[in-house]
């Protein structure tokens, strides 16, 4: 698509417009450098980590502290993490809570923040010791076979955490309600009627205590599944506006969006696996580790695993913002309100700063929604 000013169309760019963009770059400019600069750290330590030996001298402290491999597992991955969380809490802290009251979207107080990353933390080593112990299980015990095996789990998961995350992950962090606006309950109602979804369950997401911005999403698969739409958005969108919305979330149900996200991430799973066996069988001897099994590895099967998601992460966003193009037109064909459409994306991008024109690099590179512009520009082909 060809690409044109979000203002072409109607009034020219007023001045508050052009400041707001200005302002929406640099916020994505200054979070895209700390994401640079924290990724270039950790890549830094892991490479410090195995090329000074340091991973092998911690691997023998943790078998000093606990001598069944299981447990010292536990007790090296407890120190990698701390070494990563605090090499990376001066990011945490800046790009999450700094930069966010700077620029006047977060509402949280730095206790509320703190809490936040506690309970992060917290399920996050949790999912971490699950998954190292069932990595390296199967390293040791099926050599040949182990990166099918982890593949299978981690797709299994993956399909078991997509029904369980909406009633079991997110209420860790947030608070959910059924609407109460009966005329919008309706209206829901009845475009899932027309759209064919029978998505009976719309949650309001509240996210209005913790930052302005606002948000939608489809969750859940089964009887978890529904659309979430946060108190800010509510609070700003007409009806109208919201129905188109909620018409983008249905055209992700429609076109079984989560299940195909699921097949996308197992094919990456099952590559990155692949990588690193072959990558493993070349470095153990190389690297002196004892076997396969040997989680003293864990830096180089992070950095191989860092390395094919870096790779494939353009290729995944352009896969997203197909989908996202198509739940756009699919959004517009069914509630045929081009006009409303345009205003909610103008409204996300200003509650949001969102850049509404990033650069063609930025977007290709970056973006798993395609730039508020050129959904504007598609909305504007459509309603003429
Ligand atoms: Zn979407």
């Amino acid at each position: 698509m060809e690409e044109r000013n979000e203002m072409s169309q109607g009034s020219p760019p007023g001045a508050e417009d052009v400041a707001r963009e200005g302002r929406a770059k640099s916020y994505a400019r200054l979070h895209r450098r700390l994401d640079l600069a924290g990724w270039l750290l950790n890549a830094l330590l892991l490479v410090l980590l195995l090329a000074a030996g340091w991973t092998k001298e911690l691997r023998n402290v943790a078998y000093g502290v606990a001598s069944a491999r299981p447990l010292a597992l536990l007790v090296y991955l407890a120190m990698i993490g701390a070494i990563f969380e605090l090499t990376g809490l001066p990011f945490d802290y800046y790009g999450g809570y700094v930069v966010e009251k700077r620029f006047g979207l977060s509402r949280m107080t730095l206790g509320a923040w703190i809490k936040d990353s506690l309970k992060s933390l917290g399920v996050g080593a949790v999912l971490a010791a699950g998954l190292g112990e069932l990595f390296y299980w199967a390293l040791a015990a099926h050599p040949e076979m182990w990166w099918l095996l982890v593949a299978v789990a981690l797709i299994l998961f993956a399909v078991l955490m997509a029904q369980l995350a909406p009633v079991l992950l997110f209420p860790i962090f947030f608070k959910f309600r059924p609407i109460e606006n009966e005329e919008l309950v309706e209206r829901v109602r009845r475009l899932g009627e027309r759209s064919g979804a029978r998505v009976s369950t719309v949650m309001e997401w509240k996210l209005g205590e913790k930052t302005s911005k606002a948000n939608a999403a489809l969750t859940g698969w089964g009887a978890t599944r529904r659309v979430l739409l946060a108190d800010t958005l509510l609070e700003r969108h007409s009806a109208e506006e919201i129905e188109t919305i909620v018409a983008h979330e249905l055209g992700h149900h429609v076109h079984r969006d989560i299940p195909m996200a699921i097949v996308v991430q197992s094919a990456l799973v099952v590559l990155s696996l692949w990588v690193v066996n072959s990558v493993l069988l070349w470095a153990t001897p190389l690297f002196g580790f004892r076997g396969l099994g040997d989680f003293a590895n864990l830096p180089l099967v992070l950095l191989v695993v860092t390395g094919v998601s870096l790779v494939a992460l353009p290729a995944v966003n352009a896969y997203s913002r197909w989908r996202e193009r198509n739940a756009d037109r699919f959004a517009l064909e069914l509630t045929r309100n081009p006009a409303a459409f345009i205003s909610a994306m103008r409204k996300l991008a200003e509650q949001n700063l969102a850049e509404s024109q990033p650069s063609r690099v930025v977007e290709f590179l970056f973006h798993g929604h395609p730039s508020i512009a050129k959904r504007i520009a598609y909305a504007e082909q459509v309603q003429r």
